[in-house]
C-alpha cells in the first residue's frame, strides 16, 4: 500500500469569466480531497497581476490555504512589496517564489533578476512570514550552464530563505533521486515535492515538455504516438504510467506531491484516489 503523504494543486488564473466559473467548480470538488494547500501562478513581469488577484480573492478563506505564485524578472521591488503587503493582510502565508520568463522582446531583467534575488528581498521585507517554495529542476533547468552550478544556485536560493521548493515534471524518479542526493551533499535538506503532470493528451505533454526542458522517456513518447487519436488509450496508458510513477516517488522518500491541475478535475482526482492519497 502507498504511504500517505500531503498533496497540493496547481491552478493558471483563467482568462474568463465563464474559466473563472469553471474554476470554482474545480476548487470546490478537488478540495474535498483534503490538499495541503492550493497554488496559484503568476505570469513573469506582472502580466496576470489581476487575475492572479482574482482568483487569490476567490479562494482565500475557504478552507484550504492559497499559496499565490510571485515571479520577479521584469517586475519591480515597490510592486512586488505591494503585493506581499496584500497577502499578508490576506492571511496568506505562503509563497512560491520563482524568477519567471520574459515574453520574447522583453529585455529588461528588473531589480530582481533571480528567484534567489525575490527570496531574499521577501525576506527583508516580509521577515519570516511566509513560508517559501522555489522551483527546482531534477533534468536541470533549461538555461542552465551546467547540472552542477544548476544545484548551487537551487542552494543559494535555500541559503536566502527558501523553507521547501515545488520540482518542474519529470517522468524519471531517479532523476529526482538523485537530485536530492545531490543537494544534500551540499548540506540542503529542505522538503522537495515533485511536481506531477498528468498524461491526457500526447501534442498538449510533448509542447509542455519542450517549453520547459522535461525530458518524455522514449518509451512514453512511442507508446503516446503509437496510439494516434485514441484518447481513451491514452487516457489509461497516461494513468497507469504517472501512477507508478507517483508510487516510486512515495516509496522512495517524496515528502508530498504537487498536481499541475491544467484547471482540471479528472485525471488529477482519480490519480490522488487510486494513489489512496485523498
Ligand atoms: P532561478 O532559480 O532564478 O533559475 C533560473 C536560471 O538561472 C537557472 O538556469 C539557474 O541555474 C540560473 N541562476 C540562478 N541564479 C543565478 C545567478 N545568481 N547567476 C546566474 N545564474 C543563475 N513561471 C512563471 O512565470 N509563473 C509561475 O507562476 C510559475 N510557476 C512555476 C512553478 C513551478 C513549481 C516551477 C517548477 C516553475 C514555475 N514557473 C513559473 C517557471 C519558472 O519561472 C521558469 O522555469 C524560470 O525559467 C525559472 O524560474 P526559477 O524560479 O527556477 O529561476
Amino acid at each position: 500500500m502507498t504511504k500517505r503523504v500531503p498533496i497540493s494543486f496547481e491552478f493558471f488564473p483563467p482568462k474568463t469569466d465563464a474559466g473563472a466559473e469553471k474554476l470554482r467548480a474545480v476548487h470546490q470538488d478537488l478540495q474535498q480531497l483534503n490538499p495541503e494547500f492550493f497554488s496559484i501562478t503568476y505570469g513573469a513581469g506582472g502580466s496576470t497581476r489581476e487575475r492572479t488577484l482574482a482568483a487569490i480573492s476567490d479562494f482565500n478563506g475557504k478552507g484550504t490555504p492559497v499559496a499565490p505564485h510571485l515571479s520577479c524578472i521584469g517586475d519591480d521591488k515597490a510592486r512586488i512589496a505591494e503585493l506581499l503587503d496584500l497577502y499578508k493582510s490576506q492571511g496568506i502565508d505562503r509563497i512560491v517564489a520563482l524568477r519567471g520568463d520574459l515574453p520574447s522582446g522583453q529585455v529588461g531583467l528588473g531589480e530582481l533578476p533571480y528567484a534567489q534575488d525575490l527570496v531574499r528581498f521577501i525576506r527583508e521585507h516580509s521577515g519570516d512570514h511566509f513560508k517559501i517554495e522555489v522551483a527546482a529542476y531534477p533534468e536541470m533547468h533549461p538555461q542552465a550552464e551546467s547540472f552542477d552550478l544548476d544545484i548551487q544556485r537551487f542552494a543559494e536560493k535555500v541559503h536566502a530563505g527558501a523553507n521547501s521548493a515545488i520540482t518542474q515534471f519529470f517522468f524519471n524518479p531517479d532523476a529526482y533521486f538523485y537530485f536530492i542526493e545531490r543537494i544534500a551533499k551540499l548540506g540542503v535538506h529542505i522538503p522537495v515535492a515533485p511536481g506531477i503532470m498528468p498524461i491526457t493528451n500526447a501534442s498538449n505533454l510533448i509542447r509542455f515538455a519542450d517549453g520547459t526542458g522535461a525530458e518524455i522517456p522514449r518509451w512514453i513518447r512511442k507508446q503516446l504516438q503509437a496510439y494516434g487519436d485514441d484518447s481513451k488509450s491514452i487516457q489509461a496508458f497516461g494513468h497507469e504510467v504517472v501512477v507508478k510513477l507517483c508510487e516510486r516517488l512515495i516509496a522512495g522518500g517524496a515528502p508530498s506531491l504537487h498536481f499541475y491541475t491544467m484547471n482540471h478535475i479528472q485525471p488529477n482526482r482519480q490519480l490522488v484516489t487510486d494513489l489512496g492519497l485523498a
